[in-house]
């Protein structure tokens, strides 16, 4: 459960954390029409620090923009917004969960001519799938879900609604007493967890699904992709079969929230050894470095929280 801090920013102002209310007829509680993030902070040498801001920020943007919602405050107030949550609760480690959503106004689907109403949310989060699942991985099952088909849902908007089939995928999976599903996109081609992408490792060499295969484009995924290929590791987005998991020398799972997850077997089938393999290993050193200081920040991915 969610310790809970001091301080929210809701509409444009930080407000006591209790404080933040809506209305039960609020558009998105009916119709899921909301757009969100998901974005950590980490506590480094030079203070807090968030990790890649700005892309979160944007794919929240080209989220709203897909359903055509407006978010009433530039991009500059946003980021401004994302420094005061953190620095006003004092957090060095975070999770932000910013929304925009359609709110109360008309109860027809339409949300034309409701209001857009935007919060910022702050507060600890462990990793995910539970922190020891970093070291010791998590088995997986395929799920009996399908990922939204092109041209129903978009799967790149992070929205709401998309995490009905979400939920649908975890809640099989871990009533099955597995961690986490990964679901195949509707021409049975591997897509993603319920919440992380997925990379299969097979003669060193990275493979992960393309952005048709129904994917949320990552920005872990992006993160572990630049940082591969740096470390000299080739990586390839494909198409992949549910046996190309099956019979992968190592597997992991990639998310904000999750971080970077071994997979240690899939349909209670091992993968590799059965326990995080040398290159899961590896990449989740360089990822971890970046916040302990032992990668270098070449990308100017961390920027530091302002007010602290
Ligand atoms: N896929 C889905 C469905 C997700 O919810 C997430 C988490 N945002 C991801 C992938 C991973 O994306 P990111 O690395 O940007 O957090």
């Amino acid at each position: 459960t969610l310790n809970p801090p001091k301080y929210i920013w809701f509409n444009g102002k930080t407000i006591p954390w209790q404080d933040a209310q809506v209305h039960v007829l609020s558009h998105a509680i009916h119709y899921g029409s909301s757009v969100f993030e998901g974005i950590r902070c980490y506590e480094t040498s030079k203070g807090p620090a968030f990790f890649r801001l700005r892309e979160h920020v944007e794919r929240l943007y080209l989220s709203a923009k897909i359903y055509r919602m407006s978010i009433p405050y530039s991009f500059d107030e946003f980021l401004t917004a994302c420094h005061q949550v953190v620095s006003q609760n004092d957090l060095r480690n975070a999770y932000l969960r910013p929304v925009a959503f359609f709110g109360y106004g008309s109860i027809g689907v339409n949300p034309q001519h409701n209001p857009v109403e935007v919060s910022i949310a702050a507060f600890p989060w462990d990793s995910y799938l539970g922190n020891e699942s970093i070291e010791q991985g998590v088995d997986v099952c395929i799920s009996s879900w399908n990922r939204v088909a092109p041209n129903t849902i978009p799967a790149a908007a992070k929205a709401g609604g998309n995490y009905l089939s979400s939920q649908l995928i975890v809640e099989e999976a871990t009533r099955k007493g597995y961690v986490e599903g990964i679901a195949l996109d509707v021409n049975g081609y591997i897509s993603e967890g319920s919440g992380e992408n997925v990379f299969v490792i097979k003669n060193n060499t990275l493979y992960t699904p393309p952005f048709t295969a129904s994917i949320l484009p990552g920005i872990t995924r992006d993160t572990v992709m630049q940082l591969a290929r740096q470390m000299g590791y080739q990586v390839i987005e494909q198409n992949m079969t549910r046996e190309a998991l099956y019979l992968a020398d190592e597997a992991f799972m990639t998310g904000t929230a999750a971080e970077i997850v071994p997979i240690k077997s899939v349909d209670d089938l091992a993968i590799g050894s059965g326990s995080r393999g040398p290159i899961t290993e590896h990449l989740q050193h360089a990822f971890f470095g970046l916040f302990k200081g032992t990668t270098p920040d070449d990308h100017g991915w961390l920027e530091c929280v302002e007010g602290v």
